[in-house]
């Protein structure tokens, strides 16, 4: 198209490129769900189904954006992972962030009912986003831990003090009763009052949900013989694997090259 005489404005548009050759880690996170998971009345202090409705749209962020090779979500936000050699957008960060959180944003609405057949979705859910780039594979990996660790202290907080409350006692109460405790004290007040053994909770709760492209055989009928074919295809599949130690990324070394 013909340039016209407005077509200056454009040089208004800072560079905002992301560093090249670095990791490039998108997270997104629920905006005011604490009050979001009051009003569709979530399970406490896991609903799977809620979880379920973040790592469907999780899934379908990566179906579309073939370039993330890893995921990693608990709660309300989830980090999406692109490696240094993508060229996404040429790496502009803006168009990077504001493509992955709007079609998490769309997916969680489009696949609400799925899992919430019986529960109206009562406000348009939002989520915030920001991209970080991290130089190095063991950065990236702090920063995973990082997640996963928060992941596990906050369950634990939560199982405890939600524990408490369905006993009968009062928030404030709950929240007198874990002020100061250690992880110890936490997991001695779930066994002994409680009789929770903590680690034998589900791991979709303990360590959060990671998404990564499994070598998976799909079945299909064939147009031409209408016969059953099946190949090989890498599909987004979704794990509650422990990402903080060594033997998680000495199963996949792809994730990491
Ligand atoms: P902000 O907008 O600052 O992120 P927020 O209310 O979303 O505020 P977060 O720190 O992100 O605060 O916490 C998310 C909250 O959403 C949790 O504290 C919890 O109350 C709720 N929540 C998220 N997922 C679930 C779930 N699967 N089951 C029960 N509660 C959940
Ligand atoms: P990109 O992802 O690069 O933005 P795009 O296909 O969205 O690719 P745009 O330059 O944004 O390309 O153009 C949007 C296109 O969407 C238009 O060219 C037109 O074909 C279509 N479109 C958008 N709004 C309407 C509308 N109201 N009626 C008919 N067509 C529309
Ligand atoms: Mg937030
Ligand atoms: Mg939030
Ligand atoms: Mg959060
Ligand atoms: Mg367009």
């Amino acid at each position: 198209m013909a340039n016209s005489k407005y077509e200056y404005v454009r040089n208004f548009e800072l560079d905002d490129s992301a560093l090249p050759s670095t990791w490039m880690v998108v997270r997104i996170d629920g905006r005011g769900f604490h009050g979001f998971s009051d009003m569709h009345t979530f399970d406490k202090p896991n609903d799977l189904k809620a979880l379920g409705v973040m790592n469907k749209a999780a899934i379908e962020v990566m179906k579309n954006i073939r370039d993330i090779t890893i995921a990693y979500g608990q709660s309300d936000e989830y980090s999406f992972v692109l490696p240094p050699s993508c060229n996404l957008y040429s790496r502009r960060i803006s168009k990077i962030i504001s493509t992955v959180v709007s079609l998490f944003a769309s997916n969680y609405a489009m696949h609400w009912s799925e899992y919430f057949p019986d529960r109206k979705l009562l406000v348009a859910p939002c989520f915030d986003a920001r991209l970080v780039c991290y130089p190095t594979k063991k950065v990236l990996r702090d920063y995973l831990s990082w997640r996963q660790a928060d992941c596990h202290i906050n369950n634990l907080y939560n199982t405890a003090f939600w524990a408490i409350v369905h006993s009968g006692k009062s928030e404030q109460e709950a929240e007198e009763k874990l002020r100061g405790t250690f992880s110890k004290d936490k997991n001695e007040i779930l066994f002994s009052e409680f009789n929770i053994n903590y680690n034998s909770l589900a791991p979709v709760y303990r360590k959060g949900s990671v998404i990564i492209r499994k070598e998976t055989e799909v079945k299909s009928i064939s147009a031409q013989t209408g016969k059953e074919v099946s190949r090989q295809k890498r599909v987004p599949t979704v794990l509650h694997d422990d990402i903080i130690g060594d033997k998680f990324w000495e199963e996949h070394p792809e994730l990491l090259a």
